[in-house]
């Protein structure tokens, strides 16, 4: 599947469109591997994961939908934490 492409409103910067359910699923089995990780190993790494590594580079969390075109080729783009329809926290 596709990942669908947003762009954040602030920088314009595109981005990847992650759920939520998909982030915190990375972020459990990223942290569960980080932990058991020794000290050295977790060094190597900025620490564990959180939600606010979803966040546009600039800091943005409001993104829109990309247009095609948006990515120029050969962009690194990263995972960004989109819901197009928010579910209101339980
Ligand atoms: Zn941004």
């Amino acid at each position: 599947m596709t990942p669908e492409l947003v762009r954040c409103i602030k920088c314009k910067r595109v981005s990847f469109a992650v759920s939520r359910a998909e982030a915190l699923g990375h972020i459990s089995s990223f942290n569960a591997y980080y932990e058991a990780l020794d000290e050295a190993g977790k060094s190597s790494f900025g620490g564990p994961s959180s939600l606010d590594n979803y966040l546009c580079l600039c800091g943005g969390a409001d993104f829109v939908p990309a247009a095609e075109g948006d990515v120029p080729d050969g962009s690194t783009i990263s995972g960004v934490l989109y819901e197009p329809h928010p579910i209101p926290p339980a």
